[in-house]
């Protein structure tokens, strides 16, 4: 079945059916996929799971065994790369350090038939877009990562194609400089309208950045939808270990009159609603996943807003704004993690302490 652009969006790709394999091994497995215009989508996933085979087949930089590809209405067989409306960012800066800054972004427009003026102009409109108006005459090797990676951008935004594609561009940023441009990229993308499509391993970035997320496990999709639905309701408990910490607790499921009722081991009886059983309800063995946010810790004289449960403080991983607990519950041997935000007045609380945790039913997800 073919995930399909949001019905707001026009459908600027279409993917059907990509099927690819190096030897023996099947890098991707009947991809079926809508990617909107003017979308910022991200391919996530962990190493090897065919994100960049992907990006490059939508490039035309891969053969692939069967399936089809179709750009803004287009049939991309037998399209080479250069002829698509597509232009790729890569991973290494793969700027040209003896160049200047202007000869580099240029540099895209080397087969174009614009005059040396035009092509000037440009070029200076480009820097323009990621805010490096004036750096032209510079000497590329004099710049910052940061900049450098912007110069790279300017080069395939040059062009001005309908796809820009992002193949881990901020992974060699320091962690405040990938932060920032980050949200530089995200105006971006807002500015110049144009379809962004991100690999990245970084499921926080991945989070922050996009308007949809396909989740990638072996060459194939195994969740696409909006950041917090994918954060929120994760469809596997594979896809939620992936994205962000997610707790895992056993549990039986039955119905009762009509009502889904789970029982989780330690802390009891809840009844859940359809849309929290992603799978399906499943009657019998279940596992309830929740996430860290999601429990907090009562302090004397607090009444549970949710349900209420006794615990023993096992670890404390202190961050600064917040406070990592890994707690067991009374009756349960795999310890649970809890965050909570350190608040001014708000004790950081000890191994060893006995705490009463508050806990959301609304908040869990039951997996079969
Ligand atoms: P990473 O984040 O590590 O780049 P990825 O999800 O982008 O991973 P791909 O680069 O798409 O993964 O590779 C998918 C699988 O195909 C991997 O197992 C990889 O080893 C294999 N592969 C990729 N390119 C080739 C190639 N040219 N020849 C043989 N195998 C390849």
């Amino acid at each position: 079945m073919t995930i399909k652009a949001k019905p707001e969006r026009k459908p600027l790709i279409s993917l059907q059916n990509i099927q690819k394999h190096y030897g023996e091994y099947h890098a991707l497995r009947g991809i079926n996929l809508e990617i909107g215009e003017g979308e910022f989508f991200s391919l996530l996933g962990p190493s090897g799971c065919g994100k960049t085979t992907l990006l490059r087949t939508i490039a035309g930089f891969e053969d692939i065994d069967s399936g089809s590809v179709m750009l803004a209405g287009k049939d991309m067989m037998g399209v080479p790369a250069n002829k698509r409306p597509t232009n790729m960012v890569f991973q290494s800066y793969a700027i040209f350090p003896h160049l200047t800054v202007a000869e580099n972004v240029a540099f895209g427009l080397r087969k174009s038939p614009l005059s040396k003026v035009e092509k000037a102009e440009a070029a200076e409109a480009a820097l323009n877009m990621v805010g490096l108006s004036g750096y032209g005459n510079r000497a590329a090797h004099a710049l910052s990562g940061g900049q450098r990676q912007r110069v790279a951008l300017a080069r395939a935004l040059v062009l001005k194609p309908k796809v820009l594609l992002l193949d881990e561009p901020l992974s060699a940023l320091d962690r405040k400089m990938r932060e920032q441009m980050q949200v530089e990229l995200i105006k971006l993308q807002r500015e110049v309208g144009i379809t962004f499509i991100l690999v990245t391993h970084d499921q926080e970035e991945a989070l922050v950045m996009s308007d949809r997320i396909a989740v990638m496990f072996e060459g194939e999709i195994a969740q696409c939808d909006d950041p917090e639905v994918l954060y929120r309701r994760p469809k596997t408990k594979r896809v939620a270990d992936f994205i962000g910490v997610m707790n895992f607790l056993p549990a039986t499921c039955r119905h009762e009159g009509g009502k889904k009722i789970v029982n989780i081991v330690g802390l009891g009886e809840t009844e859940i609603t359809e849309e929290q059983c992603p799978e399906g309800f499943p009657e019998g063995a279940a596992t309830v996943g929740f996430r860290p946010e999601t429990l907090t810790i009562l302090y004397e004289g607090q009444t549970p807003t949710h349900r209420e449960a006794p615990a023993m403080i096992e670890e404390v991983v202190y961050y600064g704004d917040m406070t990592y607990y890994d707690v067991k519950f009374d009756g349960v041997d795999t310890p649970v993690r809890l965050s909570m935000r350190n608040l001014f007045g708000r004790d950081v609380l000890e191994v060893g302490t006995r705490a009463r945790i508050s806990w959301s039913p609304g908040a869990l997800v039951v997996f079969g």
